[in-house]
């Protein structure tokens, strides 16, 4: 459901549901940021639980926004502390061959 509270599965930190315009829902951090443009940063509607992406054609909205109880969040997926559990890993560490060749 969006425009509620979760909590995020990785870390446990708490959450907003938001769906963007593509109607994918979008994690937000609870924390209220500045806005800003083209930052990451989205202004969320907690009536409607949708939210959009802060671009430099919204930035001077934001104001209006924001006096109509609209809230600017970032994504909780760029900073979540466990989100290298999202990725997959990159590669594998060279270590076998220093293990090898390192006594001495
Ligand atoms: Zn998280």
């Amino acid at each position: 459901m969006t425009g509620e509270q979760g909590i995020c599965r990785a870390c446990g930190a708490p959450m907003l549901w938001a769906t963007m315009p593509s109607g994918r829902a979008n994690p937000l951090n609870v924390d209220e940021v500045e806005p800003e443009a083209s930052k990451g940063v989205v202004a969320f509607n907690p009536r409607t639980g949708h939210a959009v992406p802060v671009t430099y054609a919204e930035i001077e909205h934001c104001a209006d926004w924001a006096e109509q109880g609209v809230t600017f969040h970032t994504s909780h997926f760029s900073d979540c502390p466990a989100r290298e559990r999202f990725k997959r890993p990159a590669e594998e560490p060279p270590n076998q061959e220093e293990q090898r060749s390192g006594r001495a």
